[in-house]
């Protein structure tokens, strides 16, 4: 690890709480030059228009007065190539995407483990101080060619990111890691094999790869610096086969367009964490089925896509009976069991691009495209057999449950459509439960 780097860089670093801020800031002073300390996002956003020369934020995100993302949002605006790393308990699973929009650097899990809390430092500061230093050598470069050339092999080899640098789309130099990562011994042996790193970009939805450029007439690597950070991802297996996600970063130091500093920083860790965190805010974590705010997104697009092609669209609402009494007389464990068994069936019951949710408690959606209202009740009375039917030695007494069914009208809204849905449901429980209930204006 290139610890050296942080020898000559200033911090700012900003947290709430007052134990952290003290134990996690001398560690940090023990390894920089300099760092400045504030104890929550409008004191961090004050100190750093105070202190024009910062070279690295760290910060927490949730603190009183201004959080660190808002802080970070409005620090960017004015120094958008501060690099930010964030240490956070991650108690809000919508933070890391955002973080990732404001265009955080690194990332560091709180408890704060100090070792990778370096190395997110590391990574954060490593493309500004690798470019602050080819602009030195390359001051010299044209008195002293050699030893410059050595130098800037040297600087490469230093950082911890896979680092190359490429004169128009043509690699001229690659660092230790870029040899390591692409298990070859040299750039020669490298450029026999693949005549482009950009080549080695795998096409997968949410990744950049040449695929993109189809048919543009533009090289990829003009293309990824109009690209926002979040957008600048590319997937690469490594030497040992295994996919690795990495954020591009392209500096194009002499800024002519020609020569490129191009380094890639792996991220995958964070990508995993940040997909974990996008499958909790989407999920409901009893069943794995989707979640309201999820339904909110899909419903949006099902009813563009509903008028575009007049297609039906249609809503299953039900709800477990007597649910109350059951889990008063087996316990709630033994209901969290029912209520997986539930997602489970209906999930098997109908189409892959029908859309399960867990509405409520003990209540479940299912959303069917290209279904009309007689379509929707036979699915809703074949989830209902089957939950009737259903027989495990984990649950010691059969279920039932009680379904509305509608679709929907013109004119009708999101909410309009489940109140329908619900009226119908209403009218099951009235009649008797265990049975499916169309809507009737
Ligand atoms: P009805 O037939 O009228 O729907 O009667 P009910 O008892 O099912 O309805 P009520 O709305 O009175 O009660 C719903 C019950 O669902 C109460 C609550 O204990 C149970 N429930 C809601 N969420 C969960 C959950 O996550 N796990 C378990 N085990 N039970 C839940
Ligand atoms: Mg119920
Ligand atoms: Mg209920």
């Amino acid at each position: 690890m290139n610890k050296e780097i942080l020898q000559n860089i200033k911090v700012l670093y900003v947290e709430d709480e007052n134990d952290v801020r003290e134990f996690t800031g001398k560690t940090i002073k023990a390894i920089v030059k300099e760092i400045i300390v504030a104890k929550d996002g409008k004191e961090g956003l004050e100190k750093f228009e105070q202190n024009q020369d910062i070279d690295l934020i760290v910060t927490d995100i949730n603190m009183p007065k201004m959080g660190g993302l808002e802080m970070c949002a409005e620090i960017k605006q004015k120094s958008p190539e501060i690099p930010i790393v964030i240490t956070s308990a991650h108690n809000d699973p919508n933070f890391l995407k955002k973080a990732i929009d404001v265009g955080v650097s690194a990332y560091a899990m709180k408890p704060i483990d100090l070792y990778q809390l370096i190395e997110s430092m590391i990574k954060a500061v490593e493309p500004i101080f690798l470019r602050r230093q080819l602009e030195e050598v390359n001051l010299s470069l044209e008195e002293k060619v050699e030893e410059g050339i050595q130098k800037i092999k040297s600087i490469l080899d230093a950082q911890d990111n896979i680092v190359f640098v490429s004169s128009s789309n043509i690699i001229t130099n690659v660092n230790k890691k870029f040899l390591e990562f692409f298990k070859t011994n040299s750039l020669e042996e490298f450029l026999k094999q693949h005549s482009c790193v950009s080549k080695l970009f795998k096409k997968e939805r949410g990744f950049f790869s040449l695929e993109t450029l189809e048919g543009k007439d533009i090289t990829w690597i003009e293309y990824l610096q109009n690209l926002n950070e979040v957008d600048r991802v590319v997937k690469i297996a490594n030497n040992k086969d295994i996919d690795r996600v990495f954020t591009v970063n392209i500096d194009d130091y002499e800024h002519n367009g020609e020569h490129f500093v191009i380094s890639l920083t792996d991220i995958t860790e964070l990508k995993e964490k940040s997909n974990l965190l996008e499958y909790q805010a989407s999920h409901d974590l009893l069943t794995g089925l989707f979640n309201r705010q999820k339904f909110h997104e899909i419903f949006g697009k099902e009813i563009r896509r509903d008028k575009r092609y007049e297609n039906d669209l249609s809503l299953i609402l039900f709800d477990i009976d007597f649910f109350k009494n059951f889990n008063d007389e087996f316990g709630h464990n033994i209901g969290d069991e029912v209520l997986k068994f539930i997602a489970n069936i209906v999930t098997k019951s109908v189409r892959e691009h029908d859309t399960v949710v867990r509405w409520g408690g003990e209540e479940f959606l299912v959303l069917l495209p290209e279904t009309n209202i007689q379509g929707a009740i036979k699915v809703a009375e074949k989830i209902r057999l089957a939950i009737e039917d259903f027989k495990s030695d984990e649950i010691p007494k059969s279920i039932t449950a009680s379904f509305g069914v509608t679709t929907l009208h013109e004119g009708d809204n999101e909410e309009e459509f489940i109140k329908k849905a619900d009226m119908a449901l209403y009218k099951a429980k009235k009649e008797g439960r265990n049975r499916v209930i169309s809507y009737t204006a």
